[in-house]
């Protein structure tokens, strides 16, 4: 069978290659360490478990509506009114099977073959994918290295906009940098939107993934709340990455079409994991906040380790459960120009399992500064620590065999 012509234009997350390589290292019996991971190693709190038992010997185990059952639409605009300062209502919710399909349905519903799209570059592999596979023109952003960590750079993503450029895809609390910009950086992006007439996609996957202070949202500043589609997850804050629960919140306009392209597509999202959900938003916050504590003593031991590595600079992200330290100087002095050389000598060498720069975009013209990815949220501490000792180890062995050897 020939695939559609549209498939050429398909990308994927290549995340998932380094994952297969990581078991394939695995099978020959030798230790992974699994930086590569966006999922979360610790199980769903107990008592969202069984509101979803509770809930299918209830009988909720048809089909429900399209737009998901009212409860969880209530209690989520709820909590998103309460954390955002909006006055959204259960009409400006669609639940999804998970966060990621806003993405593909908010690019359905409004952008036109050939409309400009600003997207993160390094940023969620899928943006850069699902634009060009569904017509749109995919234009990247990205984000500046300071002493305190990443930043937007305002400037370069106004200058890159272009007649036709409608829509900005916006992750604050940003994978893979970790980045999020503060009410004053937010402020001066709502008043760019506000000039170029875009439409934003609030991806807020990580909003609740905070370790000191206040998450704020763009969708929150004057103005936006008309300009604005949030997508929300149940994933990273209750563990529940598996599950497969989000919602798109935005204009009835929006959630209306989306919430069309769900009978389209999936016809309604599980109905008794949407109950499990419901339980999750109206019962003690308390699991969440142990998770919390855990993913932050398992930011600092990885930050501390990187930190020692000569050649590695990495700042320390409060939100997000990745790190993207540079490694340009690593690279050089170990001689290696390529990432995937340098990856996967790592990988064999150590077991350290991790993923790079090129997998969060194709790389854009220029780029210098070289950066790796490693997430905590799939790796404990005792692991965290023996894995980057096994990659010190590695870096100061191979030390006096560079420049030049790496390949
Ligand atoms: N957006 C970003 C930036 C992500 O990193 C992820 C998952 O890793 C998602 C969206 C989608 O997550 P989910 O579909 O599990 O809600």
């Amino acid at each position: 069978m020939n695939l559609a012509i549209r498939f050429d234009k398909l990308g994927t997350e290549t995340a998932f290659a380094v994952a297969e390589e990581a078991r394939a290292i695995a099978r020959t019996g030798m230790k992974v360490y699994p930086f590569h991971l966006g999922d979360i190693d610790i199980k769903t709190p107990a008592h969202i478990i069984e509101a979803a038992v509770r809930a299918m010997n209830e009988g909720k185990t048809g089909y429900c509506s399209n737009y998901g059952v009212q409860e969880l639409r209530e209690a989520l605009v709820g909590e998103i009114n309460r954390s955002h300062g909006t006055a959204y209502a259960a009409e400006n919710v669609a639940i999804q099977p998970g966060g990621k399909p806003v993405i593909q349905k908010y690019l359905l519903s409004l952008m036109n073959p050939g409309d400009g799209v600003l997207y993160p570059n390094p940023g969620y592999p899928i943006y850069e994918s699902l634009i060009g596979f569904y017509g749109g023109k995919p234009i990247p952003y990205t984000y500046r290295e300071t002493s305190d960590g990443f930043h937007l750079d305002l400037e370069k993503l106004e200058a890159s906009i272009e007649p036709g450029t409608r829509f900005l895809i916006f992750n604050n609390y940003h994978n893979p940098t970790g980045a999020e910009a503060g009410p004053e950086e937010l402020q001066a992006l709502s008043e760019l939107v506000l000039r170029h007439d875009l439409s934003v996609l609030c991806d807020e996957a990580y909003f609740d993934v905070r370790y000191e202070g206040q998450s704020t949202s763009l969708a929150s500043f004057p103005g936006m709340i008309d300009r604005c589609v949030i997508l929300y997850t149940f994933s990273k804050k209750f563990a529940m990455t598996g599950w497969r629960l989000g919602a798109a919140v935005g204009p009835r306009t929006v959630i209306d079409a989306i919430a069309k392209l769900n009978v389209n597509d999936e016809s309604c999202s599980n109905h008794f994991v949407q109950y499990a959900g419901l339980h999750a938003l109206q019962s003690s916050q308390e699991p969440s906040r142990e998770l919390l504590t855990i993913l932050r003593a398992r930011r600092d031991l990885s930050h501390g380790l990187l930190s020692v590595i000569p050649g590695v600079r990495c700042s320390l992200p409060n939100t997000t459960f990745y790190l993207f330290p540079n490694v340009t100087g690593l690279m050089e002095r170990l001689g290696f120009s390529d990432y995937e050389p340098f990856r996967r000598a790592v990988l064999q060498a150590t077991g350290v399992s991790f993923c790079s720069r090129i997998h969060f975009g194709t790389p854009l013209p220029g780029e210098r500064e070289r950066y790796i990815r490693l997430s905590y949220s799939g790796i404990n501490l005792d692991s965290i620590a023996e894995g980057l000792r096994r990659l010190w180890e590695f870096t100061e062995s191979r030390r006096s065999r560079a420049p030049g050897s790496g390949g």
